[in-house]
């Protein structure tokens, strides 16, 4: 069994050829969720959930396929203002998980009823079950992540990110359970410090990576990541933009780093690191299938 450490975007990108090949548990960042006009939303769990259960709109990597947006469209209307454009079938989707989560059930649990509900197969666990939330802190202000995202279009100067309620987020026992028992810990082309670190700096996860084997695939492709603003977070956390600055990121526990062809200069040890190079750019199902092929052949 592989365990995959996911953010929204990079990692379901890879899941969609990985799930043809073998079996996993993702393990999800949950420091993007919100609530949004009364619901739970979790970006990257929803995210993760519609890849695998083949209903993600794949061009934009959030919500569903065809999705329509009245509901939201009727909210502007009535002069209610829901900064996020949250489509009518992924609100449902929403609904289901909070109202489970008023019931009393963990995150973990509300989860889990989501995935079986939407027939997945592959266990999917939120990294932690206590409330944790990214935070920008940018010229503009001190932002959720969402609202530096989504609300100001990501333009703000990011001077730091932070993680709050972290010191108290534990791992839950599903979670330290998949990594336990996962031959390899595979993180997956996520933004190395909105999407993977809050998993990392759960408390437990870490001391389990150390002694794991962990691959992990570079989000950025020379200077820059593939999309998204892993690049003010990066350097705003004083990391290189660049895939040894992925690489410093997980150093305390990385064995090997794969990049794109184009960083294959990279190619050879960096400090305790292996790194290896393939084509990590993934634009169809056979593009993530095959980078999940050359993962699983290391
Ligand atoms: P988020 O939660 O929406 O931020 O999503 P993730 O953290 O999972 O993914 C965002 C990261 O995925 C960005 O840093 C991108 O550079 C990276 N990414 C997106 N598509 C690709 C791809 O096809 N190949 C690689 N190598 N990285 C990608």
């Amino acid at each position: 069994m592989i365990a995959v450490l996911s953010g929204g975007t990079g990692t379901p990108k890879l899941l969609r050829g990985l799930k043809e090949l073998t079996d996993f548990v993702v393990i999800v960042n949950t420091a993007e969720d919100i609530w949004i006009s009364g619901n739970k939303v979790c970006p990257d769990i929803d995210a993760v959930l519609y890849t695998l259960a083949g209903i993600i709109d794949d061009e934009r990597w959030w919500g569903i396929k065809g999705d329509s947006f009245r509901t939201h469209e009727m909210l502007l209307k009535l002069g209610y203002d829901e900064f996020m454009a949250i489509g009518d079938l992924d609100r449902a989707i929403h609904i289901f998980r909070s109202e489970l989560l008023r019931k009393g059930y963990t995150l973990t649990e509300a989860t889990r009823a989501l995935r079986r509900a939407l027939k997945v197969e592959q266990e999917v666990l939120p990294m932690c079950d206590d409330d944790v939330e990214t935070r920008v802190v940018t010229d503009v202000g001190d932002l959720h992540f969402q609202e530096f995202w989504v609300k100001h279009k990501g333009k703000p100067k990011v001077f730091d990110v932070y993680f709050r309620g972290i010191e108290k987020a534990k791992a839950t026992r599903d979670v330290l359970r998949a990594l336990k028992n996962a031959e390899l810990v595979l993180i997956g082309p996520s933004n190395p410090i909105t999407s993977i670190m809050p998993i990392i700096l759960v408390k437990g996860v870490k001391e389990v990576l150390k002694v794991k084997r962990v691959v992990a695939i570079s989000p950025i492709v020379g200077k820059s990541p593939v999309s998204g603003p892993a690049g003010k977070f990066m350097r705003a956390k004083g990391y290189e933009v660049s895939p040894l600055g992925v690489a410093d990121v997980y150093l305390e526990f990385l064995d090997v780093l794969v990049v794109d062809d184009a960083d294959r200069h990279l190619v050879g040890k960096y400090k305790s690191i292996e790194i290896v190079a393939t084509n990590t750019i993934m634009k169809t199902v056979e593009d993530s299938k095959r980078l999940a092929e050359f993962v699983l052949s290391l």
